[in-house]
């Protein structure tokens, strides 16, 4: 059959990358019938396998590899680009991270001649700055909004919105969008930062051992307003925003609409895995990090005696975002200029943490 869209998705089996892959194929998504192709560098993990994508093995940060892989997709319409690399400083970060995106799109604009539309995601760290950055430059005021000035400080986001800016230029007509979640509540057990499946892991591990779901957090988390963006969420917005008219060329958030505390989340947390609620404790200087340090082979044990998936602890359970998550006040953005622009989409925040940590679960990712 004739399709009307052709997306690609760099990033197929992240967590956003995996809910664009569910979604775009559906029936009644708007600006389909779409087909779908779907790039990471790993094998095809099998949580990933039922969905009707064209699976792409390719190493973005490798020129040759992307011009031999998806120079031949000629017929791509629309590219959404959900992926990062992590190195030891943002300096580092904004060249390797801006080297992936220009070797995608060096082979896209000239090879594709319906390409359309560009949805670029980045983050909150556009407002917050990196995080070797947290504590030590002078932010803007939140809740955030699209029209604040950027930082004096590098940023990986702002060298790939600047590479987009330039890039589309080269094909007349190509728009883009830029869409800047907080903390992403999503699946995928290949997410670099995946903090429901991480706090799964953490929960799976005091149940096993018997030990209270301690509050590995501060004081200013637990108490304080959260947010957070759903991934279903984030794909229906870049969605939106590669089809309607009255979003392109613009940078907009991304996040549910409400607020919850951590004290709340953490009581449903325990109740999922049946483990006794902790809560935050006055003077502790507890970390994911150190409490986690030795469970490897704990983790091994959980997977075979429950014969879930395979997976490395280190790899399901991603301490150190953890501790950033929980360890600081999550400053909040604000919807409106989504909302303007025709975006109404919402989540309510307990129901999507409690329908991710079901996912988990029935991925087998824990028990
Ligand atoms: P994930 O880490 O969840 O997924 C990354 C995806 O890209 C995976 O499919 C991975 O698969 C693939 N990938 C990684 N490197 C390469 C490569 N060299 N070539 C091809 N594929 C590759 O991504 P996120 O959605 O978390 O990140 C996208 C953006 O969102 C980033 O800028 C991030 O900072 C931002 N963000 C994320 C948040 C979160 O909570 N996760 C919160 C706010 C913003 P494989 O490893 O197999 O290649």
């Amino acid at each position: 059959p004739k399709h009307q869209s052709v997306a690609l998705i760099i990033g197929v089996t992240g967590i956003v990358g995996n809910s664009l892959a569910e979604i775009l194929p559906l029936a009644d998504t708007p600006g389909g019938p779409w087909r779908v192709y779907g790039v990471a560098r790993r094998p095809r993990p099998s949580w990933n396998d039922d969905n009707p994508v064209h699976y792409v093995r390719c190493d973005i940060s490798d020129p040759e590899d992307v011009q031999s892989k998806l120079s031949v997709l000629t017929e791509v319409t629309h590219l959404f680009y959900v992926t990062w690399t992590n190195r030891s400083t943002e300096i580092e970060n904004c060249d390797a991270n801006g080297k992936m995106f220009k070797n995608v799109l060096d082979v896209l604009i000239p090879n594709c001649p319906n390409l359309q539309h560009i949805c670029l995601q980045t983050g909150r760290k556009h407002y917050i700055g990196p995080f070797e950055s947290y504590g030590k430059i002078k932010t803007n005021d939140t809740p955030y909004h699209e029209d604040l000035p950027r930082l004096n400080y590098p940023n990986f986001y702002y060298t790939l919105e600047d590479i987009l800016f330039e890039e589309v230029q080269k094909k007349e007509g190509l728009t883009w969008s830029v869409h800047r979640p907080g903390n992403i509540f999503g699946f995928s057990p290949n997410s670099m930062m995946n903090l429901v499946g991480t706090l799964c892991v953490y929960a799976a591990i005091c149940k096993h051992e018997g030990v209270p779901l301690r509050f590995p957090g501060s004081k200013i988390a637990w108490n304080g307003y959260s947010d957070c963006s759903d991934a279903d969420l984030i794909a229906e917005h870049q969605i939106w925003a590669a089809v309607d008219p009255y979003a392109k060329n613009e940078a907009f958030n991304v996040s549910n609409g409400d607020v919850f505390k951590w004290k709340h989340f953490w009581k449903e947390l325990a109740e999922q895995f049946g483990v006794e609620c902790g809560e935050y404790e006055e003077g502790q200087k507890l970390s994911l990090q150190r409490l986690m340090k030795d469970k490897g082979p704990v983790w091994d044990e959980i997977v075979k005696k429950n014969g879930l998936t395979p997976t490395k602890l280190n790899e399901v359970g991603i301490w150190w975002f953890g501790d950033i998550t929980l360890g600081n006040e999550c400053p909040l953005d604000t919807m409106n200029k989504s909302k303007e622009h025709g975006f109404l989409g919402f989540r309510n925040s307990k129901n999507s943490f409690i329908s991710w940590i079901d996912k988990v679960k029935a991925n087998k990712i824990v028990p």
